[in-house]
């Protein structure tokens, strides 16, 4: 956080624009964080209606010391650094000019013509989704953040839409045994979702690639489910602790793993990701229609293409009597709390931005500015970015 500062003027101006794709709830700054800016000295505009989705008013915002703007154009014109949730669309491309920085979800390693697009507009584009998973990043981590509020909800939809209790229960009207969930892919998703259908009552197994997160699944009360690897020579994570796309065969037998604890559940999540690529099928269509009628999978991975093969992304459909949620972005669905986490987020990396004199600064000595930097200067300056663009 930037120390008080004499003069405004010289001070950087953070916009904060009106979220515009269709159901997105959340806003990048709330009232609490922009009054730690304002009272620092940086100036902070806001479009009207910004936070009005997530419960955060125009009057809660210039109570904080910030100043409303009547549409995105002033927004854009007034601010030298944008803050956004989602990546611009088309029509918001074009508020953007030269110079400007701007911190959002842009998916580089997947949209990479926006990325060229935002290089190409000399915008200093800032990935939320590339932050190092290192331990000065973790409170800057706003994957992990969404991934909470996901996950937990996840779990909330599981018991929902299921027509049997989690809880195990002992009534004058007999006795109601626990749902069995299991959760697939024991990421920051899954380990919430794991929390969560464990305080709801269910009895909790869950499965990841990575064989290092059973101590962390066992320690939240569920048990780990082992998939044979013998006569398997393979790494299923990388040197930064993400998974790796399993080989043909852990597949085929992931999946069978799969099948049989899946068939006994009442529940099933599944959260398993590798990053910018496509979700692993886990759950094959034979699977689901074994399943008993009522049975619930919610697919956090819908948005990559579902970990089920049955998933219709956006949708919620029933196929052999089972309830697949493909629900995508959950966190928009808990506005309040996520908006609050990603403000949080979005301050402590703001900090390694913004220097004492409260101006917009870029230090590329830092590994953590170094990994979420995009572009700037009118080129890619993302390695990874620019690998994948070169592969393509
Ligand atoms: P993610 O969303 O990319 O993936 C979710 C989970 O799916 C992962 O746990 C992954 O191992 C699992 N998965 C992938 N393929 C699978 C398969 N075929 N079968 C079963 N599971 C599969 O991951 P995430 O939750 O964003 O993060 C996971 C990694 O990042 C972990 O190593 C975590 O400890 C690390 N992390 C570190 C920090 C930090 O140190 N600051 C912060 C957050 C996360």
């Amino acid at each position: 956080m930037a120390e008080p500062v004499s003069s405004r003027a010289s001070t950087v101006t953070l916009g904060v624009p009106k979220e515009t794709l269709e159901d997105e709830k959340r806003v990048a700054l709330i009232p609490d964080v922009v009054k730690r800016y304002t009272a620092a000295g940086v100036n902070v505009v806001v479009e009207t209606g910004a936070g009005a989705s997530a419960y955060y008013t125009d009057e809660a915002y210039a109570a904080a010391g910030a100043t409303i703007v009547p549409d995105a154009a002033a927004l854009y014109a007034a601010a030298e650094v944008i803050l956004k949730v989602r990546a611009p669309q088309e029509h918001e491309l074009g508020l953007l000019r030269s110079g400007q920085a701007l911190f959002a979800f842009l998916a580089p390693l997947s949209q990479t013509e926006l990325a060229a697009d935002l290089a190409q507009r000399g915008v200093i584009a800032i990935s939320m989704d590339a932050i190092p998973r290192t331990t000065r990043a973790q409170s800057m981590d706003a994957l992990s953040s969404m991934g909470t509020v996901a996950g937990y909800k996840a779990a909330l939809l599981a018991a929902d839409f299921n027509p049997r209790f989690f809880p195990m229960l002992m009534t004058a009207a007999g006795t109601i045994p626990p749902a069995k969930v299991l959760i697939i892919g024991a990421g920051v998703a899954g380990l919430q979702a794991i929390a969560t259908a464990r305080r709801l009552g269910g009895v909790v197994e869950s499965y990841d690639t990575r064989p290092v997160v059973k101590e962390q699944v066992e320690s939240l009360g569920a048990k780990f489910v082992e998939v044979d690897m013998t006569g398997i020579q393979v790494e299923t994570q990388d040197s930064g602790g993400y998974a790796r796309e399993a080989s043909p065969e852990l597949l085929r037998r992931q999946q069978e793993t799969m099948a049989r604890h899946t068939i006994k559940s009442d529940a099933v999540i599944s959260t398993a990701a590798v990053p910018g690529r496509p979700a692993p099928k886990l759950i094959m269509a034979d699977t689901v229609r074994q399943m008993a009628p009522g049975s619930v999978i919610v697919d956090l991975a819908a948005e990559t293409g579902g970990n089920c093969e049955l998933t219709v992304p956006g949708e919620v459909v029933v196929r052999h009597g089972v309830t697949i949620i493909g629900m995508i972005n959950l966190p928009s669905t808990m506005p309040y709390h996520s908006s609050q986490m990603y403000a949080k987020n979005l301050q402590n990396l703001l900090a390694l931005f913004i220097n004492k004199e409260g101006q917009f600064h870029l230090n590329f000595e830092d590994d953590i500015v170094q990994g979420v930097v995009i572009s700037n200067g009118g080129e890619i300056v993302h390695a990874a970015t620019k690998a994948r663009m070169q592969s393509a």
